[in-house]
C-alpha cells in the first residue's frame, strides 16, 4: 500500500476500470459489474471500493486509508456526470444503491441499501422529476426502513407494525392501495420511529448516509454470522469485502417497470431453459421478501407450474426478448450457468448482477456434461466444473423431495444420504439386530471408538451431542453412513431405552428416518430415491478417468464393501484391514485362545482354527477383485483389544484351552497397556508372535492359488506390513512371508502373484525410507498414524480439543481430515524421494483417511504417488479429485 494506491474503480457509462479477472480486488459482484459494462451490457454506472480498503481498515484500527475520501468523491463526480444527476441535489437528485461484494458470495454480511441519498428535499425533487409522487415517497419510506435496519440496527418490525396499523385504520389490504399522501404520512412516522430508537434524528445528509452504509458493509465482515460462514467454507478473513455504489434504477416506476432474478438454466435439475421470477412495479427486495408472490419469467415455466399470472415473456415481451439475449451472451461469455438480477425501468432493461450460479450436485453434473456437448466448454473443463465433495450428495440414497416429512427435530448434516430403520441405543445391540436382518438407526448421546461396530452395522447414526468433526461425523462420513450429529433437542435415556424430543417420546424399535443432507430426523419411514450412477454421472466420470494419472483404490475388507467399491470404480484395494476378521463373533474365541495360551503350541492350535476362516475371507475378496491388486495388511491393532471382557468370555477360553480361569485373568491383566497406540501393535506383534503373520500369509497365498484354480483368473496380492519403524523389522518379516509363499507354492503347485511392502506411518520410517526401500516393493502412507505420531496427537482423543485449535486458528483444518501438507506432508515427500532413490519406480500409495479428501489428493498428485485409497463411497470423489489435481498441473 502506498500513497497512490487505487482504492476505487469506476464502471458503466461507457467506461470500466475493472474486469472479471479482478475479483480478488473488486469482489465477485464488482468484478462482474465491471465485466458486464465492458461487454456493452446495460449496467447502471457506479464504482467499487476495493477489498483492499477492508483489509487496510482492519489492519489499521478501523481507520480508512487517507486517500479514500478523495477517491470516492472523484468517482462520485464521475458517476454524476455519467447519469447527469447530482448526489444530494434537490432539483435533480442522484440516488445510489450500496451493496457488499466479497470474492465468494457470503451470506451473513450486510447485503443491500437501496434509494440512498433521499431526504425531505431530494424526495420532493424525485417526485417532480419522475412526475410520480407516489413512487418518490414509496422509495423514501423503503430507504428509511432499509437503512435503519441494515445500517443502524433498528428492528424492521417497528416499521412493519406502523405500516400494518396504517393499512388497518384506512381499510387497505395491499401496499399498492396507498396513495402518495399516505406514503408521505408513513415517511413522517418512520422518521419519528427511527429517531426515537436511535436517540437522534435519522441522517438526512446524503454523504453521511453514504459513509454510514460503507461503514456498515465493512463492519459486517467481522460479525459472528460472517465469521461462522467463513469458517465453514474455508474463506480466510484476510480476503475482505468490497463495496459497490451504483446509480439507482427503479423497477417500481409503474406497470412498465419490473424487477427480477433469474438463472440461465434450472439450478436444481440443470435442465436447459431460463428459470426465474419477476415482479411488476417493484424493487429488488420485494422478490425475495415474499410480500408479493413473484410471477414466472417464461411461458414454459408458467405452464409447468400452472401459474395463472402472466409470465414476463407475456407481460413485457420486448424487455423479455432483450433479457433473453443478454442471458445467452452472458452464458457464452462466462461459459457457465449465470445467476442474474435485473430491473426494467419504464421499459428499459438494466443488469444489476451476474455470477456463476450455485447449483445442486445433480445440476452441476448435468450442466457440465450439457455444456461440453454444446461445445461451450471442453470435456476437461467439465471435469473441473464439478466439486468432488459435492458428489457425495449423489452417491447415497436420498430423501424423495416429494416425501411427506414428520420432522421430530434437526441437528447437523454430518454425513449425507438418507437412512431409515428401527431406533437402537446400544452398539452391540445394533450389531446383533443388524445381523438378524433388521435395519437399525443407532441413536447415541455421542459415539466413541467402541461404537464403530454398531455404526458399521447401522443404516445411519444420530447423536445428541457433537459437531461436524465429532467422532460420529468423521467416522460416519468415512463409512458412507448417513449421520445427523448434535441434535441437541433430543434427550436420550439409555436406561429406559427411549428418547424424547419436545413432547414426543420415541422408544427402542420404533422406525425413524434421518436425512444427512439437511440434518432432519423424521418419524416413520420416509420415501427415498436411489442414486443414479449412469447417464451424466458415468459420462463425467469417464472424462475424469481419461484425465487422471493416479489410480484410485479402496479401503475395504468385507465382500460387500469390495463390491460397492468396484461398482464405484475402484481399481484395487489399497488397504484391507485384517483385524476385523479377528473380531468377528465366531472367531474371537479362537483369537483369545491364541493370545492367552502359554507358548507357541497353544497359539498354533488356536491359529489353525482361524486359518480356514481367513482363507475364505480372502477368497471372497479375490473373487470380486479379479486381477485388480489387493493390498492386504497383516494384523495391526494392540493385542489387548482382543482380551476377554467378561467372566463369560474367560470361561469360554478356559473351556477351549483347559487353562484355569484365574490364570487367564492374570494373563489378560499382564497384557494390558497404558499407551496402546504406541504399544504392542503392528509389526511388533509379528516380531513377537511369528505364527500370527505366518498364518495370515498362508491364508492369503492359499486363497490366491485356490481362486486361480477355481476361476482361471490370477489374483494379485500386495502383502503389507504395518507400523514398521526400522528396516530390520521389515527384513525379518519379509523373509518369513516370502518363506510361506514358497511353501504354499511347493505344497499346492500354484504360483501366487504377490509383492511385499510396508506402511509408512511413523516418522522414523519416513526418514529412513531409503533403507526400508531395500526390502519394500511398495510403500503405502498410513497418514492416520503418521499424523498422530508427527503431531504427537492422539487419534482417539484429539476430538475433545481440536475444536479449540480450529477456533484459535492454530489449525486451519482438522489434520486428521485434511493432510497437514507442511509437516506430515514433508515426511511423505521425504519418504517418497528417499524410497525411490533406493528403488526406482517404487510403488507409492496412501491409505489413511486423507486418501478420500480432495485437497489431500491434490497433494498426492503433486508428490507423485501412484494411487490413493479411500472408503468405497469416496471412490468417485477421489476419481474426480485425482483428475482435477492432474488437470490443474497441466494447464
Ligand atoms: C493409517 O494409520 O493411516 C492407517 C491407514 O492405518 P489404521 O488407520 O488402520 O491405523
Ligand atoms: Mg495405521
Amino acid at each position: 500500500m502506498n500513497a497512490d494506491t487505487k482504492w476505487v474503480y469506476a464502471f458503466g457509462g461507457g467506461n470500466s476500470e475493472g474486469e472479471a479477472g479482478m475479483r480478488e480486488l473488486l469482489g465477485g459482484k464488482g468484478a462482474n459489474l465491471a465485466e458486464m459494462a465492458k461487454l456493452g451490457l446495460p449496467v447502471p454506472p457506479g464504482f467499487t471500493i476495493t477489498t483492499g480498503v477492508c483489509t487496510a481498515f482492519y489492519e489499521n484500527d478501523r481507520q480508512y486509508p487517507g486517500e479514500l475520501n478523495g477517491q470516492v468523491e472523484a468517482a462520485l463526480a464521475q458517476l454524476e456526470a455519467a447519469v447527469d444527476k447530482k448526489f444530494g441535489d434537490p432539483a435533480n437528485p442522484l440516488l445510489v444503491s450500496v451493496r457488499s461484494g466479497a470474492r465468494a458470495s457470503m451470506p451473513g454480511m450486510m447485503d443491500t441499501v437501496l434509494n440512498l441519498g433521499l431526504n425531505d428535499e431530494t424526495a420532493e425533487g424525485l417526485a417532480q422529476l419522475s412526475g410520480d409522487r407516489r413512487f418518490a415517497y414509496d422509495s423514501y419510506r423503503r430507504f428509511i426502513q432499509m437503512y435503519s435496519d441494515v445500517v443502524m440496527g433498528v428492528d424492521h418490525g417497528i416499521f412493519e407494525d406502523i405500516l400494518e396499523s396504517f393499512k388497518e385504520e384506512n381499510d387497505y389490504s395491499l401496499d399498492t392501495e396507498l396513495t402518495a399522501e399516505d406514503w408521505e404520512t408513513i415517511v413522517r412516522e418512520y422518521k419519528q420511529a427511527a429517531a426515537s430508537e436511535l436517540g437522534r434524528d435519522f441522517p438526512s445528509d446524503p454523504r453521511e448516509q453514504l459513509w454510514g452504509a460503507i461503514g456498515a458493509v465493512f463492519g459486517s465482515w467481522m460479525t459472528d454470522r460472517a465469521k461462522t460462514y467463513r469458517k465453514l467454507h474455508d474463506i480466510p478473513a484476510s480476503w475482505g469485502t468490497a463495496v459497490n455504489v451504483q446509480a439507482m434504477v427503479f423497477g417500481n416506476m409503474g406497470e412498465t417497470s419490473a424487477t427480477g432474478v433469474a438463472f440461465t438454466r434450472d439450478p436444481s435439475t440443470g435442465d436447459t431453459g431460463y428459470y426465474g421470477e419477476f415482479l411488476i412495479n417493484a424493487q429488488g427486495e420485494d422478490v425475495v421478501a415474499g410480500i408479493r408472490t413473484p410471477q414466472c419469467l417464461t411461458e414454459a415455466m408458467r405452464e409447468k407450474m400452472g401459474d395463472p399470472s402472466p409470465s414476463m415473456e407475456q407481460a413485457l415481451p420486448e424487455s423479455y426478448a432483450e433479457l433473453a439475449a443478454v442471458f445467452d451472451k452472458l452464458e457464452r461469455h462466462y461459459r457457465d450457468m449465470q445467476d442474474i438480477e435485473f430491473t426494467v425501468e419504464r421499459g428499459r432493461l438494466w443488469m444489476l448482477q451476474t455470477r456463476n450460479g450455485k447449483r445442486t450436485a445433480k445440476a452441476a453434473l448435468k450442466i457440465a456434461v450439457d455444456m461440453a456437448s454444446e461445445g461451450l466448454i471442453s470435456e476437461t473443463d467439465a471435469v473441473m466444473r464439478v466439486d468432488p465433495a459435492q458428489l457425495d450428495q449423489l452417491l447415497h440414497p436420498t430423501l424423495d423431495p416429494e416425501a411427506t416429512r414428520d420432522v421430530l427435530t434437526a441437528g447437523l448434516p454430518a454425513s449425507p444420504g438418507a437412512a431409515c430403520g428401527a431406533v437402537v441405543f446400544d452398539s452391540d445391540e445394533a450389531e446383533a439386530r443388524a445381523k438378524d436382518g433388521e435395519k437399525v438407526i443407532l441413536v447415541r448421546i455421542e459415539t466413541s471408538p467402541e461404537d464403530i461396530h454398531g455404526m458399521h452395522a447401522a443404516e445411519g447414526i444420530v447423536t445428541a451431542r457433537g459437531g461436524m468433526t465429532s467422532h460420529a461425523a468423521v467416522v460416519a462420513r468415512g463409512m458412507g453412513r448417513p449421520c445427523v450429529s448434535g441434535a441437541g433437542q433430543i434427550k436420550i435415556d439409555y436406561a429406559s431405552k427411549q428418547f424424547t424430543v419436545g413432547r414426543r417420546t420415541i422408544t427402542d424399535g420404533e422406525i425413524i428416518t434421518i436425512d444427512g443432507a439437511s440434518g432432519q430426523v423424521l418419524f416413520g419411514e420416509a420415501k427415498m430415491i436411489k442414486p443414479e450412477l449412469t447417464g451424466d454421472f458415468a459420462k463425467l466420470m469417464s472424462w475424469a478417468d481419461a484425465s487422471r494419472r493416479m489410480k484410485v483404490r479402496t479401503n475395504a475388507e468385507t465382500p460387500a464393501d469390495c463390491q460397492t467399491a468396484v461398482e464405484f470404480g475402484a481399481e484395487g484395494i489399497g488397504l484391507c484391514r485384517t483385524e476385523h476378521m479377528f473380531f468377528d463373533a465366531d472367531r474371537i474365541a479362537a483369537v483369545r485362545e491364541m493370545i492367552l495360551s502359554d507358548g507357541q503350541d497353544g497359539r498354533v492350535t488356536a491359529l489353525d482354527k482361524i486359518l480356514p476362516m481367513q482363507r475364505d475371507d480372502f477368497k471372497a475378496i479375490f473373487r470380486i477383485m479379479e486381477t485388480r491388486p489387493a493390498t492386504i495388511r497383516l494384523l495391526d491393532p494392540p493385542l489387548h483389544e482382543f482380551l476377554p471382557h467378561t467372566e463369560e468370555d474367560v470361561a469360554d477360553v478356559a473351556a477351549a484351552t483347559g487353562l484355569p480361569a484365574d490364570l487367564l485373568m492374570q494373563r489378560a491383566r499382564d497384557l494390558a497397556e497404558s499407551n496402546p497406540m504406541l504399544g504392542h501393535r503392528g509389526c511388533r506383534l509379528g516380531i513377537t508372535y511369528p505364527e500370527i503373520y505366518e498364518m495370515q500369509a498362508r491364508a492369503i497365498f492359499e486363497a490366491q492359488v485356490a481362486v486361480e484354480k477355481e476361476t482361471g483368473v490370477k489374483p494379485v496380492a500386495e502383502v503389507m506390513i504395518p507400523l514398521v519403524a526400522t528396516s530390520a523389522e521389515l527384513a525379518i518379516l519379509k523373509a518369513r512371508v516370502a518363506g510361506v509363499a514358497q511353501a504354499v507354492a511347493e505344497e499346492t503347485g500354484g504360483q501366487p502373484q504377490y509383492l511385499i511392502g510396508t506402511m509408512i506411518e511413523l516418522p522414523r520410517a519416513a526418514l529412513r525410507a531409503g533403507d526400508i526401500a531395500h526390502d519394500a516393493e511398495f510403500f503405502s502412507f498410513g497418514t492416520n498414524d503418521l499424523t498422530q505420531t508427527t503431531f504427537g496427537l492422539s487419534r482417539d482423543d484429539a476430538g475433545k480439543f481440536l475444536g479449540d485449535y480450529l477456533e484459535a486458528g492454530i489449525f486451519e483444518k482438522d489434520p486428521f481430515v485434511s493432510l497437514d501438507k507442511d509437516g506430515v506432508g514433508d515426511l511423505v515427500r521425504i519418504a517418497a524421494e528417499r524410497g525411490r532413490a533406493t528403488r526406482e519406480g517404487l510403488k507409492l500409495g496412501i491409505c489413511g483417511e486423507h486418501g478420500g479428501d480432495p485437497s489431500s489428493i491434490d497433494f498426492c498428485e503433486e508428490t507423485g504417488l501412484d494411487y490413493v485409497s479411500c472408503s468405497p463411497y469416496r471412490v468417485p470423489i477421489a476419481r474426480l479429485a485425482a483428475a482435477q489435481a492432474r488437470l490443474r498441473r497441466q494447464s
